[in-house]
């Protein structure tokens, strides 16, 4: 399997292993398989009876075909292990008859960029191999909370890699800040900057874009690399879990093979939802894709109008993984949909404008298999009381969007099957508003709410978020953005 760019018609493809070395095509496109695999109803079929790990591997097989089956093996059961998963990585539980919810938040960081994020360091090691790649990657981070820690926890003592976190000292939540600062392993550093997301992100592309400490990183034998959610490697491990979830749906008896679900996923860049969405371009009965988002609604927007357009108020809410105005994996949705020239158009509108309207065939395409939802600060901090008073099930904030998106998608159409609602953080993570949305008190101490939320509840806080407290801060420091090019150079130099 070749991979291509979402701006180019060239068919000269590039392996797995260079796309995911990469991550941006060299035109400024993402990279995509220049075809989706259908590998027939056989094939998911004998995928019921599997584990989680046996599936992983059978559908990454199809995509990283430069990558060996024990390679793969090897790589997915050190990423999915039962100690930093628990029994399954990815279950499927039930808020009532008809709606079932894919719990995406056991890995070591409570949500659901783990994922991914546990198995892309380890295929990406195998990619700088792959491609005789000598020098060390050092990965460049700028995070808003969630994919920093994740991302270090991912590549934690992953030889020949290194990494290097900037998040804004005063712009994660207390819970995110202590998982950042008390991070354990030898190959990484975190700094906090005074500033905010933006400062600590074009200080990020600023460094990327220099062409004089590319020079000086690479007599060190170093290279810069990202780790967002673009990358083809990112995503791939993003298709499994849908497969996974829709088997699992058969073997508890919800479905018969061969029913379609509907499925609706909180978005912010369009990474989780995208995942999806190839399941279902291979053959995966999956019906509707319901997109839901919170104020930050520039999705919900493009679905219903056409017109995409990040030119509004940017708004800070309760489920701040979700705050986003530009989705980067849209741009695969538009080249699947309508091929590179049209993308290539649009995204040069985007990119000079802010903005890019689709012509009205275009939007009808994509009307045919996504709706877009959107869920305000309010309606979300009530369906977190309200699922939690009635259905007994408690769930995070960005989950709430979703569950809030599900019922208004089912009040507006005419429903039958399952609807499968994604969860993509345990509730601990945001403890403070979610115990905030059931009691209706919010001067509760970020840390203090997670044992707070607990006595409540009655539902287990997870380990690595219980132990928080007891944990050495190793990665205090705070640096204005101005020093963040310096602090790179010394931390390559180690
Ligand atoms: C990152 C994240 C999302 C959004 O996922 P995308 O792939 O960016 O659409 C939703 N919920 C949580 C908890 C996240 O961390």
């Amino acid at each position: 399997m070749k991979y291509v760019s979402t701006r180019s018609t060239d068919k000269d493809g590039v392996t797995s292993a260079y796309a995911i070395k990469t991550g941006l095509a060299g035109d400024g496109g993402l990279y995509m398989p220049e075809t989706i695999p259908s590998p027939g109803n056989g094939f998911f079929e004998s995928l019921i009876e599997m584990s989680y790990t046996e599936r992983a591997v059978k559908i990454l097989s199809l995509y990283l075909t430069d990558y060996t089956t024990d390679e793969l093996t090897e790589d997915v059961e050190g990423a999915y292990s039962e100690s930093k998963f628990g029994a399954n990585p990815a279950p499927v539980s039930y808020l009532d008859e008809k709606t079932a919810m894919l719990e995406l938040w056991h890995g070591p960081t409570s949500a659901f960029k783990d994922m991914a994020l546990q198995l892309m360091p380890r295929l990406f090691v195998r990619a700088l191999r792959k491609c005789n790649e000598t020098r060390k990657a050092l990965i460049l981070v700028a995070t808003s909370g969630d994919t920093g820690k994740a991302a270090l926890e991912g590549y934690r003592d992953v030889p020949g890699t290194a990494v290097k976190v900037f998040y804004p000292t005063d712009g994660v939540s207390r819970v995110q800040k202590l998982q950042m600062q008390t991070q354990e392993g030898d190959n990484l550093s975190v700094v906090g900057i005074e500033g905010n997301f933006d400062d600590a992100q074009n200080g990020v592309k600023r460094i990327f874009g220099d062409p004089k400490m590319a020079k000086e990183l690479d007599e060190l034998g170093v290279f810069l690399s990202s780790a967002n959610s673009i990358n083809w490697g990112r995503l791939v491990p993003q298709i499994v879990y849908y497969v996974s979830a829709y088997c699992d749906l058969v073997k508890d008896g919800r479905i018969r093979f061969g029913d379609p679900i509907d499925v609706c996923v909180p978005t912010g860049n369009f990474g989780n939802i995208f995942g999806c969405y190839i399941a279902k371009k291979m053959g995966l009965p999956v019906g509707r894709l319901i997109c839901a988002s919170n104020s930050n609604n520039v999705l919900t927007d493009f679905f219903k109008t056409g017109t995409y357009d990040r030119n509004r108020p940017f708004f800070t809410t309760v489920s701040p993984s979700m705050d986003i105005l530009i989705s980067s994996n849209l741009e695969r949705l538009l080249y699947i949909t309508l091929g590179p020239y049209k993308t290539r158009e649009y995204m040069k509108e985007l990119a000079s404008n802010g903005r890019y309207a689709l012509e009205k065939g275009d939007l009808e395409l994509i009307k045919s298999v996504f709706s877009g939802y959107y869920t305000d600060e309010e309606g979300t901090k009530k369906t977190v009381k309200d699922v939690f008073e009635n259905k007994k099930h408690l769930i995070d904030t960005h989950t709430a969007v979703a569950v809030h998106s599900a019922c208004e998608y089912r009040d507006e159409n005419e429903v039958n099957g399952i609807l499968l609602v994604v969860s993509t953080a345990s509730a601990y993570k945001f403890a403070k508003d979610v115990y905030g949305a059931i009691t209706g008190v919010d001067n509760i101490d970020g840390v203090e709410a997670l044992d707070a939320l607990s006595e409540l509840t009655g539902v287990e806080i997870p380990i690595p978020l219980a132990n928080l407290t007891n944990k050495k801060i190793r990665h205090g420091s705070s640096i204005s953005k101005e020093d963040m090019d310096e602090a790179v150079r010394e931390f390559a130099k180690n």
